[in-house]
């Protein structure tokens, strides 16, 4: 019962059933397809995981919580909205993943969302489960004080669900440093206990170093392992960087230190080129622009007259060595891949969640790029966060050196994952499969020792 035969029917089969168990749930019908499509061969040649039904059981999260948020906004007017945490999978540890906060969120993309997180956090080989959640309100446009309000009025009900053994949120798209503020506020009060159940936290109180550069960081990290696996380095390189948040700009930040050099960044109104580079000067821009006037990726532009601002735009058309897709799912489609194929792109490497759809991660494989997915590329944020548990726990806190070396030397250990599963015939790595495998192998054969859970 093995073989590529076999398993392209097996997947048809497991796919199709769990279309039917999850309709009207694309986002959460692709992550699950793209680890089914390369986990199901190894699924097959080890019997154990077939006959216990663990791709079953892994892909029905253990509950999904759902509930109101009422609040008033600045103008007196009562607000519903509705939130979710998805607790999808903590056999080797307490659950973890971010909280995310976007007009449009629906339960498909936090299923894909705490799916993916489960085999992300495994492949950093720290002790954390799988989970996100989130809102359907979009913060952009709104004051602080209504920020602070929606957020204190979620945590009344969140607070009885995590908790630094249960579950510990942390920041995603429309959640940063502000917004866990509010909630991890709001949480010490209703439990009166200061304890580490949320990450992402102030420096001031109980915040890591570094955590807010982790995910950049590490995912030029791990290109970085990448480039060197065939014998090349980040320096000299052009990068292509879509998105202008916490991901984008600190990736961006890394390759200037390692002496690559970004050409674009872009947000949900177009993209932003700068043919002679990002520097560390237009970097802090940026960084002012979005994270403190909360402005708009255009005005960069204005700011540096070198550069174009093109309205509407992806920034798969620019030339490159390198494409990091950094602000959101889906962003690259076939169209881009085509276009950064025909730019000869060497790696692609997925700083947001499944920035890539399925047809342009086929395409991009089958000519020959470097492919790093967002499961192994991107978990330097949650491995930070990890380290921020541990160092809440032991009341203590390390400097920046000491967690960026950890940081740097787990994207290696999970890049060495990535090689080991992903080796195909001829030495090249399959960085899908072998992101997938190591990620599947150490949460299966944790379910397989509890028995039928
Ligand atoms: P931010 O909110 O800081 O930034 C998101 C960026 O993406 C903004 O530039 C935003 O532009 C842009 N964007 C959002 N929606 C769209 C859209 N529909 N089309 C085009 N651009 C869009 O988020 P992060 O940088 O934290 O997260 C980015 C990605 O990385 C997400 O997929 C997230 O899940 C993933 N990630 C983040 C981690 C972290 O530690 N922060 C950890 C692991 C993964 P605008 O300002 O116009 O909204």
């Amino acid at each position: 019962m093995s073989g590529p035969l076999s398993a392209s029917k097996e997947v048809e089969e497991f796919m199709s059933g769990l279309r039917r168990r999850n309709p009207a749930e694309p986002e959460f019908q692709q992550a699950v397809q793209e680890v089914v499509e390369t986990v199901m061969p190894y699924v097959l040649d080890n019997r154990q995981y077939y006959d216990n039904r663990i791709l079953e059981r892994m892909t029905e999260p253990d509950r999904v919580v759902m509930f109101r948020v009422s609040w008033e906004d600045d103008n007196g007017e009562v607000r519903a909205n509705r939130a979710w945490r998805v607790q999808f999978n903590n056999s080797i540890g307490p659950y973890k993943g971010g909280m995310r906060f976007a007009g449009d969120l629906n339960l498909s993309v936090l299923k894909f969302l705490g799916f993916e997180q489960t085999f992300k956090n495994a492949l950093t080989s720290l002790p954390m489960g799988g989970a996100k959640g989130g809102a359907n309100f979009n913060p952009k446009g709104r004051s602080d004080r209504e920020v602070m309000r929606f957020c204190h009025s979620l945590m009344i009900e969140l607070h009885r669900h995590i908790g630094e053994s249960t579950d510990v949120p942390a920041g995603d798209i429309g959640v940063g440093a502000r917004e866990i503020g509010y909630m991890f506020g709001q949480y010490k009060r209703l439990e009166n206990r200061f304890v580490g159940a949320m990450t992402g936290k102030g420096l001031e109180y109980g915040g890591s170093l570094i955590r807010k550069e982790a995910t950049g960081y590490g995912t030029v990290y791990f290109v970085q392992n990448m480039l060197e696996h065939i014998g090349d380095s980040v320096a000299g390189k052009r990068f292509v960087i879509s998105g202008s948040g916490n991901v984008a700009t600190y990736a961006a930040e890394k390759i200037l230190q390692l002496g690559g050099k970004p050409l674009t960044l872009s947000d949900s109104s177009g993209t932003i080129h700068d043919p002679a580079g990002i520097t560390h000067e237009k970097l802090a821009y940026v960084k002012e622009l979005k994270e403190v006037r909360r402005g708009r990726i255009s005005e960069y532009a204005e700011e540096y007259p070198g550069a174009t601002f093109m309205a509407g735009k992806k920034p798969w058309g620019v030339a490159c060595d390198i494409a990091l897709p950094c602000a959101t799912q889906n962003e690259l489609d076939l169209d881009g891949a085509k276009e950064l194929v025909k730019n000869k792109c060497r790696v692609v490497a997925e700083g947001a969640n499944m920035p890539t759809t399925l047809e342009a991660v086929h395409f991009l494989i089958e000519n020959g790029v470097l492919f790093g997915p967002a499961k192994a590329v991107n978990a330097g944020g949650v491995a930070v966060s990890g380290l921020e548990q541990s160092q809440n726990s032991l009341r203590i806190s390390w400097d920046a050196e000491e967690v960026e070396t950890r940081l740097r030397n787990i994207m290696r250990e999970i890049h060495n994952r990535c090689t080991k599963y992903g080796e195909e015939k001829g030495g090249a790595i399959n960085y899908v499969k072998g992101a997938n495998i190591a990620g599947f192998e150490k949460v299966a054969a944790s379910m397989v020792n509890y028995g039928i859970v």
